[in-house]
């Protein structure tokens, strides 16, 4: 599947980005909800509704959504679009992959 995360949108809606940033959709490990990661900087935005929010990795704070102690994430490379809530959907854009390529770990 191909996600690009848009920054246009994402800076419409008030987040600080720089032009080498490099966002990927991400889920949270506690609680399966959706993120943006910044890759360079690991910021993540949690609430599509508040981007100039975000928490940074290795800052030991709870999930700003679920409360779980350990707050981590992954990055996303599939997902079922209904899944993600609209306020999300409109900050990226996706694609099924063209065709399906096997892909083998290692
Ligand atoms: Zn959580």
């Amino acid at each position: 599947m191909k996600i690009e995360v848009q920054r246009e949108a994402m800076r419409a809606e008030g987040a600080v980005l720089f032009p080498d940033d490099q966002l990927r959709l991400v889920r949270f490990t506690c609680c399966g909800n959706f993120g943006i990661e910044e890759v360079e900087d690991k910021r993540v935005f949690y609430d599509p509704g508040k981007l100039k929010s975000f928490a940074r990795k290795g800052e030991e704070v709870p999930c700003q959504i679920c409360g779980a102690d350990r707050w981590e994430w992954e990055p996303v490379e599939e997902f079922d679009p209904e899944e993600l809530r609209p306020s999300w959907a409109r900050l990226i854009s996706y694609e099924p992959e063209p065709e399906p390529e096997p892909e083998q770990g290692g």
